[in-house]
């Protein structure tokens, strides 16, 4: 049980925490001031240390050298006691999983300094190291922040680092920013107005540069935070860790440890992405929204699909050209967005995070990375979905040669309608007049569709049928009410994030159906409001933050949100694990 760090907030790896010293410490941070190294038993036997809640206690250890082999390093692990003040072990990741029993509140990277430079090393470490040790523990990397990595430091998952390469490097001359470093003799000013900058330069010495780089480090820090907090870090990174090739390898591996970070990364958020660089395609969200629209996803409607180009306003609905083809559509065409970087929206989930939730860089170019990507999704997406007719409404550029990509490639003919422009005059009579013998649906069909594809996106296949095979609707679009056939209402469209919130009703349907129910075990209480981690007592495996979660105990039933994924609420002994929307005692 760690008594003494809590996790707040999660953006991807990336955590607020809280290490609950006497004082306590915002993580991501600089643990100089609060840590005590009790010392290597290399050269001597050690004294446990009697230890205080004040500060960071890091208890004897014996650094194995990278390379060691493994019986050698075996026979030398140390066995950490199990104490009752704030205390970390120092370790290897092969050894994390091991010292777990003791129950350390920060694990300490022995090869902290030979990974740092190294993308796949320092990827491949953290992560297996991250994997092996509890949710609610502190990892601490030392010896290696600088302002230029520490972002990508705790975009990886570190929480805790030290002042000392950044002290290092001052003495050594060197002047450090977020986007690198330059020798002291290279500045003809010191673009900074950290309290250590404020001279002229010909005063500025090798300890102004130290304490500097260590105000530099800190300041980095806070930037950190305050993006981890808003869900923003990855935009963040995108851009800064550009500066050292290394550190860019770094998050581009990460996108490859695909399981680590998604399982880290909520369903549904506030935040905005940029997307302003073809990074941006790699993200979780991103895969994970291609990943549902062209494996859970299934067009309910008869009509021809109508594919259009996305529009900059979101929701696309409420865009003018979109209004426009609306107007031409008239019902008769079931429409599909395309668009980099998402893939292709259909008009059901125009709502549903991300895709109301990101923002692009428009130059009217597109890369080959970029066709690849949403070709390749729009395809997928067609094997899937079979429609009597396939009308293209796209401009030239990306769009069409994507489309006739597609189409050789299925064996399909789309039918063109764009002259010039998809909103001219003479385009959008071309795509009316193309549907000018199809037949409208209803809005009722329009409704049902909505929410029953919502259900299939975010439950999984099929899971509209399951959960709502004899739906009414309530309400207007976007606040749908689902309600069964008496009137009870089973659940709701939540418009900011494009998802369904359940009703008890609604959470008892999802429980006796075959769509695959997320379930969180609790202690014999009734929640109010919130689960605690500590009463969880299992969860299962797929759940993330932000999804549906079915609340179970001896004494209770009740439907509420994720705050943590389930691998997180059962190994972690501290904070929220589920709000609860509705709770039932039994
Ligand atoms: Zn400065």
């Amino acid at each position: 049980m760690t008594d003494y760090f809590e996790v707040h907030d999660r953006d991807g790896a990336a955590r607020i925490g809280e290490l609950r010293l006497a004082e306590s410490l915002r993580t991501p941070a600089v643990v100089d001031d609060v840590l005590v190294d009790a010392g290597s038993r290399w050269p001597e036997a050690r004294e446990l240390p009697e230890g205080d809640d004040s500060v960071l206690t890091v208890l004897p250890h014996r650094a194995i050298p990278g390379g060691t082999p493994d019986d050698v390093a075996e026979a030398f692990a140390t066995d950490y006691p199990d104490v009752d003040y704030p205390s970390a072990a120092v370790v290897t990741p092969d050894a994390a999983a091991d010292t777990t029993d003791a129950n350390p509140d920060a694990y300490v990277l022995s090869n902290a300094q030979q990974i740092a430079g190294h993308a796949r090393a320092f990827v491949d470490t953290i992560v297996r190291t991250r994997e092996a040790v509890p949710h609610d523990t502190a990892l601490y990397l030392p010896g290696v922040a600088t302002p230029a990595n520490v972002a990508t430091l705790a975009y990886a998952g570190v929480d805790l680092v030290d002042t000392d390469r950044a002290v290092v490097k001052g003495s050594q001359g060197k002047y450090l920013t977020t986007d690198g470093e330059q020798f002291l003799e290279d500045l003809d000013e010191l673009p900074c107005a950290c309290p250590a900058c404020q001279q002229p330069i010909e005063a500025f010495d090798r300890a102004d540069c130290e304490q500097h780089n260590e105000n530099a480090l800190r300041a980095t820090l806070g930037t950190v935070r305050q993006r981890i907090r808003r869900g923003r870090l990855r935009d963040y990174i995108e851009g800064q860790a550009r500066h050292e090739q290394w550190l860019t390898a770094v998050f581009r591996r990460l996108d490859q440890q695909y399981s680590y970070v998604e399982q880290r990364t909520p369903v549904i958020r506030r935040a905005e992405i940029t997307a302003a660089t073809e990074d941006t395609m790699r993200r979780v969200e991103i895969q994970r929204f291609a990943q549902r629209v062209t494996e859970r996803y299934r067009c309910r409607f008869d009509n021809p699909l109508v594919i259009v180009p996305c529009s900059a306003a979101k929701p696309y609905s409420e865009s003018q050209s979109h209004g426009q083809y609306h107007d031409a559509v008239q019902f008769r065409g079931h429409t599909l967005s395309m668009t980099s970087p998402i893939g292709v929206v259909p008009q059901e989930l125009e709502l549903t995070y991300p895709a109301q939730h990101y923002d692009s860089v428009v130059t009217g170019h597109w890369s080959a990375t970029e066709k690849e990507f949403v070709a390749d999704v729009l395809e997928a997406y067609l094997r899937r979905n079979d429609y009597p007719r396939v009308i293209a409404h796209v401009p030239g550029e990306g769009y069409r040669e994507i489309c006739e990509r597609v189409e050789a490639s299925l064996g399909l003919d789309f039918e063109y309608t764009v002259e010039d422009h998809p909103t001219t005059t003479d385009s959008l009579a071309n795509l009316a007049a193309t549907l000018s013998d199809e037949l409208k649906y209803g809005k009722r069909e329009r409704q049902h569709n909505t929410v029953r594809a919502i259900a299939d996106y975010q439950f999984g296949e099929r899971a509209g049928d399951a959960l709502f095979d004899d739906l009414r609707v309530g309400s207007r679009y976007p606040k749908l009410r689902a309600l069964d056939s008496d009137g009870e209402q089973l659940a709701a469209l939540v418009p900011q994030y494009g998802v369904l919130s359940l009703t008890l009703a609604g959470a008892r349907r999802w429980v006796e159906s075959d769509a695959p129910t997320k379930r969180v075990e609790i202690d014999n209480f009734v929640p109010h409001g919130s689960v605690l981690a500590p009463g969880v007592v299992d969860a299962s495996g797929d759940i993330r933050v932000g999804d549906e979660v079915v609340i179970e105990g001896p004494q209770a039933f009740a439907i509420g949100r994720a705050k943590m994924s389930g691998p997180e609420m059962v190994d972690s002994t501290r904070g929220i694990a589920s709000s609860v929307r509705h709770v039932e005692e039994t």
